[in-house]
């Protein structure tokens, strides 16, 4: 079952530039920054509530951040729905007919297992589920 939005995926060019929106004018407090090898991508959290923006930039250019942005430019990347149990919920969106971009979970950032749901199933939103490791 779903629980909350965990966070929302902003691609960004740099992190370093990007903060400063995001502290500044918005006032939220940077948490953590992050790599994410796997996916080549550099991670900045920032809590508000009980929900976390994510910023996303390239660690190199084969990065599918990098892919991202020189097709469509900075902006929303993707929605992580928080989920108590993934393997039930990729069953669930599988027997829907929903196209996965992960058929088994992977490691994502804030010690997450992860899996992502291709937008042209989803009405155009990279969808990401997530769950906590135990
Ligand atoms: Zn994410």
């Amino acid at each position: 079952m779903l629980k909350k939005i965990d966070h929302i995926g902003i691609a960004v060019r740099s992190i370093a530039e990007a903060r400063k929106f995001y502290e500044d004018g918005l006032g939220l407090r940077c948490e953590r920054i992050e790599e994410v090898a796997s996916q080549q991508v550099r991670t900045a959290f920032f809590t508000l509530g009980e929900t976390h923006i994510e910023l996303l930039e390239p660690m190199s250019p084969e990065s599918p951040i990098a892919v991202f942005l020189d097709k469509r430019g900075e902006g929303i990347h993707h929605i992580a729905y928080l989920s108590d149990d993934l393997e039930q919920q990729l069953q669930q969106v599988r027997e829907q007919g929903c196209r996965l971009i992960n058929e088994t979970p992977v490691a994502g950032a804030g010690n997450k297992k992860i899996a992502f749901v291709h937008p042209k199933s989803t009405h155009g939103v990279l969808t990401e589920l997530c769950e906590p490791e135990k």
